[in-house]
């Protein structure tokens, strides 16, 4: 089945040879090919994915011997480095990173407060406030403040030492987008090639490096929401799922993949072990509309897609959530409400509003506030939950679809670097 989607998909990827990115068995096999034993692997994964180092002299328990053989046979950690960095006014980041072969990407990091701003505005959030009580965590934070124990402030993770409760790492799983959506500025890049497994994790080690995030202590959401089809890259993506869960410690119900719907792949992704939970961008209430702003529409229609989408086993916590960029006057008015529920009815659904970010040269414009708030209200009416997603660094250019390399972008004020930020921390 999945042959059938490969026409969309680029061939080559990295050249590089990675050392981030190898799973336990593969760096095995690399010891033993370069004749040690099988500890020495164990340290290698040690110093990759607990210490995220970026250089391999920097794995020190290693012999020097070894460490210059692979830099000799051209091993290289491999992570992707951040070469610029744009903050917004309101504490979202988005990087420019490099990979190996030149090739650029972006990834952003979005902070969350007490306070009820919440990362990409995901159901993650909520659904973690739920966990949070269940672990017990959130008692501490209804304490009357005399009453907080005192803080060890060696035990607290960077995010609570600036301030944070929580941050969400929105990644790439492609360089650019085939899939051509008329809304989006990220499909004006074409695609160039295919993010590795490793890469992609690596964009997230990467930040956790820029930021000192200790896992375990510091509470990180991932979304698969940069640049990208994830499920047009779908064995690299699922690596980097595995790679992200059991070598760098991130639970897959903290990450939310959201695919266009690529109906082959999701019904792979329903049988999946390790699954994020899923976003279908449906963005229309009908195959007309949806033709219109999504062309892959013409492969796959909205009813094939909800198929798909209801073969994956829901835990007893989960939603499917369905993400709808309004665009003024397209899709944002109240019979497009009504079609929307019909659609999602006799599902375990969540939509998340999302208004529409402009980018030069897309022809649509943004709803209006009161059609926003109608369609939302429409639905919540009528029982189906309905979040209205808050753009985060819309100033720098880091909101929902508005990905495209940095260097493209007029936003030169609000770059604060251009230098490689994160300090090896082997
Ligand atoms: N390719 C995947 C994931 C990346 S796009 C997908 O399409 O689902 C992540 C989300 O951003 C999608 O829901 C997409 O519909 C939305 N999006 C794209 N361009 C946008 C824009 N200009 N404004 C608001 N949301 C946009
Ligand atoms: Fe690609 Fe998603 Fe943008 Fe569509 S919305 S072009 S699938 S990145």
């Amino acid at each position: 089945m999945l042959n059938k989607i490969n026409t969309f998909e680029p061939s080559s990827s990295s050249p590089s040879k990675a050392l981030f990115g190898l799973l336990p068995t593969e760096l095995n096999a690399l010891m033993e090919e370069f004749g040690h034993k099988g500890y020495r692997a164990r340290q290698i994964e040690e110093a990759l994915y607990n210490k995220r180092v970026t250089v391999i002299d920097a794995i020190t328990v290693l012999p020097g011997g070894l460490r210059e053989a692979l830099m000799e046979a051209g091993y290289e950690v491999g992570l992707p480095e951040i070469v610029q960095a744009a903050r917004s006014v309101d504490g979202t980041e988005r990087y420019l990173m490099r990979l190996a072969d030149g090739e650029t990407v972006e990834t952003v990091w979005m902070p969350d407060g007490d306070g009820g701003e919440r990362g990409d505005g995901s159901e993650a959030s909520l659904e973690e406030e739920a966990a949070d009580g269940l672990e017990g965590n959130a008692s501490e934070f209804n304490l009357e403040p005399k009453q907080q124990p005192r803080r060890d402030l060696r035990n607290i993770g960077a995010l609570e030492q600036n301030g944070y409760r929580r941050a969400t790492i929105c990644i790439s799983s492609q360089v650019g987008c085939a899939v051509n959506c008329q809304f989006c500025l990220t499909a004006k890049l074409g695609i160039k090639r295919n993010l590795t497994g490793g890469e992609i994790a690596g964009q997230v080690a990467a930040v956790l490096n820029r930021h000192g995030v200790k896992i375990g202590k510091d509470r990180i959401n991932l979304v698969f929401m940069g640049m990208g089809e994830p499920f047009l890259n779908y064995d690299e993506f699922v690596r980097s799922v595995e790679l992200l869960v059991k070598q760098i410690g991130i639970p897959e119900s903290r990450m939310t993949v959201s695919t266009s719907g690529i109906e082959p792949a999701i019904r792979r992704f329903a049988q999946e072990p390790l699954r994020p939970k899923l976003a279908l961008s449906l963005n229309a209430s009908n195959d007309e509309i949806r033709e219109q702003v999504m062309p892959i529409t013409r492969k796959w229609k909205i009813a094939e897609l909800l198929e798909a989408v209801k073969t994956i086993p829901l835990g007893k916590r989960e939603w499917v959530t369905f993400e709808y960029v309004l665009l003024g006057g397209v899709n944002d008015q109240p019979e497009h409400a009504r079609e929307v529920l019909e659609l999602l009815k006799s599902m375990r659904a969540k939509v998340n509003l999302i208004v529409w970010n402009p980018g030069p040269g897309i022809p649509y414009t943004q709803p209006k506030p009161k059609d926003v708030a109608i369609f939302q209200k429409m639905l919540i009416e009528a029982g189906m939950p309905a979040y209205i997603r808050r753009p985060r660094g819309r100033d720098i250019y880091a909101a929902c679809g508005q990905l495209k390399r940095t260097v493209e972008v007029p936003a030169a004020g609000s770059l604060i670097e251009i230098a490689p930020a994160a300090t090896p921390l082997g």
